[in-house]
């Protein structure tokens, strides 16, 4: 059975998911102000390009919101002492999961289980 995760990684991981946060709040801020840029184009082979940019883009804007979401559950995890719990069998992850995957919501066992 896996050992409850000790202060030092806790702390490293949780570095790890704040420069992550950061990172994707940038992006973030990146994606949404080229939209509003975009409005002044007119041109109609330039707009079909933008429906297709614009596409792509919020493809990867609900990608990178749905990161930011789940890292922001996980920071609130760690500070209110819940973190490194599967959600599916209730037993400690494994650090050595959590340091390479610190997003990780269940242990591999059970992880293997949910993706069949
Ligand atoms: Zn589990």
């Amino acid at each position: 059975m896996a050992m409850k995760l000790a202060q030092k990684e806790l702390t490293q991981i949780k570095a790890k998911l704040v420069e992550r946060k950061h990172q994707l709040e940038e992006e973030l801020e990146g994606l949404y102000n080229e939209k509003f840029s975009d409005e002044a184009v007119q041109d109609p082979i330039d707009q079909a390009l933008n429906t297709s940019m614009e596409e792509l883009r919020s493809a990867l804007q609900n990608k990178e919101l749905a990161e930011y979401n789940m890292i922001l559950d996980v920071l609130k995890k760690i500070d209110n002492g819940q973190y490194g719990t599967c959600i599916d069998c209730g037993q400690h992850i494994s650090e050595k999961r959590l340091m390479v995957y610190p997003n990780a919501t269940r242990c591999l066992a059970c992880q293997e289980a949910a993706e069949g």
